[in-house]
């Protein structure tokens, strides 16, 4: 069942689990606002934690390691988080939160510690001005205190930035403010217009700034390889680095993503459901044609069809859905093909 480039399942295979819909922001590239479920629809409790026994099972089954992302809207404002995190531990799942960061204080910081949190995620899209236009005026500060609670409480704390034309200029302060906080790990995403996110349309890059961030990133990683570890999983950046055993776009080769509802997407950002949970196993969602799809990619479109990087890289699935309307389609924002042909390739 492993597609031809990976040999062993060394790397962890993730659920991306959405366990509310309520949020205390309201994000201008959120992906959630305009998604709202009825209340009886939502996943219960009791659902939750047999969906994390049904995941570990199916990562057995695979021999695959597992990896659960619990997110929401604000996972914080679900009661039973603790709970499921600690349900996942004791499944032998590595479990990660995934939160804007502003309801986390020393207490909370606390309870997810004891529940066996290993990792929290908090998002900072700017400096203070650009994050607090994007996410709510005053929720910089409340996300900074957040992460200090989370170093105070001994859990790893990663800072995720969502990369757009607003906060391009910001990175390395970003990075700087990271280290200031002990942070010990950044990350970034590129903006998927879908959502709220669709109005954010102008503030998405194009493919000439997105390849002079990479190279502003690589730059930075070298200054600042002392303080921080800078990892991004964007198949470009992979591609682009060179990275030996990459496969690019984990939608469907290493994640799955469900959210409140049941609903089951590749990947949250790619706007699709192929499935859900209630009706649907994870094995059934691993063998349907759309994964399947996914892991062979001999299907994919435009420029990305006959890419010599195809097989590495997949381009970013969901960036392709949103912008030229097909889940095969080519990544618009690819500068690799042009730039490494010029060259002569890698
Ligand atoms: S054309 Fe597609 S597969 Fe090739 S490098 Fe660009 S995004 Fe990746
Ligand atoms: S679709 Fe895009 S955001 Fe989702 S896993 Fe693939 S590269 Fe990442």
């Amino acid at each position: 069942m492993l597609c031809k480039k990976q040999k062993t399942w060394e790397d962890p295979f993730y659920l991306q689990l959405h366990i509310t819909d309520k949020c205390n922001l309201k994000c201008r590239h959120c992906y959630e606002e305009t998604n709202r479920d009825s209340a009886e629809n939502l996943l219960r409790s009791a659902e939750i934690l047999n969906i994390l026994e049904q995941f570990r099972n199916f990562i057995n089954i695979l021999h695959m390691k597992g990896k659960v992302y619990f997110t929401g809207g604000e996972p914080i404002l679900n009661p039973m988080l603790y709970r499921y995190i600690s349900k996942a531990s004791s499944l032998n799942l590595c479990t990660m939160v995934l939160s804007n960061g502003t309801l986390i204080d020393q207490f909370r910081a606390s309870e997810l510690s004891k529940a066996g949190t290993r990792i929290v995620q908090i998002s900072i899209d700017g400096l203070e001005e650009t994050h607090d236009f994007i996410r709510g005026k005053g929720s910089f500060r409340k996300a900074l205190k957040g992460l200090d609670c989370c170093q105070n409480a001994g859990i790893n704390t990663i800072v995720m930035t969502t990369l757009n034309r607003k906060n391009m200029n910001e990175l390395e302060g970003i990075i700087r403010l990271c280290i200031k906080h002990n942070i010990p790990r950044f990350s970034l995403g590129r903006l998927v217009p879908i959502g709220n996110g669709i109005e954010l349309f102008e503030q998405v890059l194009t493919k000439n700034e997105l390849l002079k961030i990479f190279k502003k990133i690589q730059h930075f990683k070298k200054k600042f390889r002392n303080s921080i570890h800078i990892s991004i999983h964007d198949p470009l950046w992979l591609t682009y680095k060179g990275h030996k055993n990459s496969y690019g776009c984990s939608a469907g080769i290493r994640g799955i993503c469900i959210i409140e509802n049941g609903d089951i997407m590749p990947c949250r950002r790619l706007d699709m459901s192929i499935g859900n949970i209630r009706n649907n196993s994870f094995l059934e969602i691993w063998n349907s044609s759309c994964l399947k799809h996914f892991r062979t990619r001999d299907n994919y479109e435009g420029k990305c069809k006959n890419c010599k990087f195809l097989k590495k890289c997949g381009g970013c699935r969901a960036i392709a859905k949103a912008i030229c309307g097909s889940e095969y389609g080519e990544d618009p924002q690819c500068f690799l093909r042009i730039r490494f042909q010029n060259k002569g390739g890698r």
